[in-house]
């Protein structure tokens, strides 16, 4: 992304004999201007649309009307933002002696917009097919089920005013923000205040991830699943994060093994995700969720999923595509449960 008054120099820089320049979207402010305007423009009232994007207090509103019109699927506290904000998920508890718990999240990251998008999208499913789809009744026989659209509520909301937002709104030092999927506690390392990457103080210094944590550990004997859903990149990842290096994990080979079922699924029903181990194959990143997951929490099936697309649109995913997105992952995710099932049912 360049601004107009660098876009000389910056076609300058990067012509080469032989490469060919394309621009993708020519006008970023242009673009944001739109979907803001598709999101606060008034809508009829004929119930929730999915395939839009929701400011938050449209998505908390859609959380108690979709506990209202569903049994046994309840609104619980997980957490907290820096702003005082209570984090929710929608506790899918279909089977009253179920124990073990599969806990999916998304919007950790600001911008990322697709990803609570798909989280609601994931909840409506659920509950459509669990009387029709044996797979999905499995699933939710077999497992409390925890999603929560929005961890980071603050970021999300000023995503409406300033679109590439990232991190949770905590001013510490000089600047502005901590990036929460950098301050979990496993690996946890220091960088600068202004960073876009900055980790906080120390490791869970945040209220939303220190929320997270308090809410899972005491649980996490139950903990079956624990997938941080990102935007973009179409990548299924498991641990390592915090390393560029493959370093053994016993549990590496099953891990990758159902990635790889899930993916296979997600790409019959979509777009091709890779597959892949977080720090070697994608990026290294201390005190990042799938560590947090694995390494903290102790759950096998620790994963880090970035969503649409591959860079076309990036974190401006066109609200035409929500849809497609969340059929694919819940693909993804039937094909996942069903290995949850066999593994600890
Ligand atoms: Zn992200």
């Amino acid at each position: 992304m360049v601004s107009p008054d660098r876009d000389f120099d910056f076609l300058e820089s990067v012509s080469r004999p032989g490469l060919s320049i394309e621009t993708w979207i020519p006008n970023v402010q242009e673009r944001i201007d739109e979907e803001a305007a598709e999101m606060t423009r008034v809508r009829p009232n004929a119930g929730f649309n999915y395939d839009e994007y929701h400011t938050y207090d449209e998505i908390n509103a859609w959380m108690d009307d979709f506990v209202s019109q569903n049994s046994k699927v309840t609104k619980i506290k997980v957490s907290k933002t820096y702003e005082g904000v209570t984090v929710y998920g929608l506790q899918f508890k279909k089977n009253f002696a179920a124990k073990k718990i599969a806990y999916i999240e998304g919007g950790i990251h600001a911008r990322e917009w697709v990803s609570p998008a798909t989280m609601m999208y994931m909840a409506k499913f659920f509950a459509e097919d669990y009387d029709t789809d044996s797979t999905v009744k499995s699933m939710l026989d077999n497992f409390v089920w925890i999603i929560v659209p929005v961890l980071n509520i603050d970021g999300y909301k000023y995503t409406q005013t300033d679109r590439m937002w990232r991190k949770n709104r905590h001013t510490v030092g000089t600047c502005k923000g901590v990036d929460l999927n950098r301050n979990f506690d496993h690996m946890w390392k220091k960088r600068n205040f202004c960073d876009d990457t900055y980790p906080g103080t120390e490791a869970l210094s945040e209220p939303e991830t220190s929320g997270v944590n308090d809410f899972l550990l005491p649980q996490k004997n139950n903990l079956v699943l624990f997938i941080d859903f990102h935007a973009y990149g179409q990548l299924w990842l498991h641990p390592w994060g915090h390393t560029g290096s493959v370093i053994w994990n016993p549990d590496r080979t099953e891990q990758r093994r159902v990635a790889d079922i899930t993916e296979a699924a997600i790409n019959a029903n979509g777009k091709p995700y890779d597959v892949g181990e977080s720090g070697p194959d994608m990026y290294p990143a201390s005190g990042a969720s799938e560590d947090y997951g694995y390494g903290s929490l102790g759950v096998v099936y620790s994963y880090v999923v970035e969503l649409r697309d591959t860079g076309r649109y990036g974190f401006l995913l066109p609200t035409s595509l929500i849809n497609p997105t969340a059929e694919e992952i819940y693909a993804g995710m039937k094909a996942l449960g069903t290995e949850l099932v066999k593994k600890y049912a």
